[in-house]
């Protein structure tokens, strides 16, 4: 694999229209069947949420692990051990936590407008090392664009549409390579039950920086 930082050059050299050349030619249209938004075959939903949108999401009534929680991979079945991403937090039933259904059964999502931009670009990805490749393997792919499992793929999409989705899945890609080269930069090691080691250094499950002297009224986990 090319290095992050040839990667990273390369997410910002992408065209948004070629991509939305791309999303067009597969065609997408979000049918809210919330598969993308729920637990499943058992497996708790994971979805990765960079630090400073869990910082957008949280609110008054909504602090850093109503938010988010550290993502499971790489921690044993107490929960403990060393992580390098943050998921959005999940409900009993292993949904996403801003997931909901209205009376018609159809899917909701309550924090629509300021979803992060997994959720923003969900079912696509684009080709390169370093970036995500959420729910799979791709199941269809046009130039640097990848489509992965979802119903709603190959439905009409309008330019527009496909534009903003577009910009949406070149930012994400751009993010995806800076968090991970900023993971790198800022590992080390610390002592913990829980750590994640995001792009601003560790923390712990709460969202606060282990060393950092700042009171958030919390105990240490
Ligand atoms: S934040 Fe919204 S779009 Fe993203 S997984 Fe949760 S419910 Fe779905």
């Amino acid at each position: 694999m090319e290095s992050l930082e040839t990667e990273l050059a390369r997410a910002r050299d992408l065209d948004i229209r070629v991509l939305a050349d791309a999303i067009e030619s597969i065609g997408f249209e979000c049918t809210r069947c919330g598969a993308c938004c729920t637990s499943e075959a058992d497996e708790p939903h994971t979805a990765t949420v960079f630090p400073d949108e869990v910082r957008e999401l949280e609110s008054e009534t909504r602090d850093w692990r109503d938010v988010a929680r550290p993502m499971p991979y790489g921690l044993d079945e107490a929960g403990e051990g060393e992580t390098f991403e943050w998921a959005l937090q999940t409900d009993g039933c292993g949904d996403c936590t801003f997931y909901t259904e209205d009376e018609a059964g159809m899917g909701t999502c309550t924090v629509h407008d300021e979803r992060p931009l997994i959720c923003r670009t969900y079912p696509f990805s684009v080709a390169l090392g370093g970036t995500s490749q959420p729910m799979g393997e791709a199941v269809d792919s046009e130039g640097m664009v990848r489509a992965h499992e979802c119903e709603g793929l190959g439905r009409d999409i309008s330019r527009a549409d496909a534009e903003e989705l577009a910009g949406a899945l070149k930012e994400r890609a751009v993010r995806e390579l800076e968090e991970a080269i900023g993971v790198r930069e800022n590992y080390r090691p610390v002592e913990g039950s829980t750590v994640v080691h995001d792009s601003e250094g560790p923390k712990r499950p709460d969202g606060r920086e282990i060393g950092d002297t700042t009171n958030r009224g919390d105990t240490d986990e």
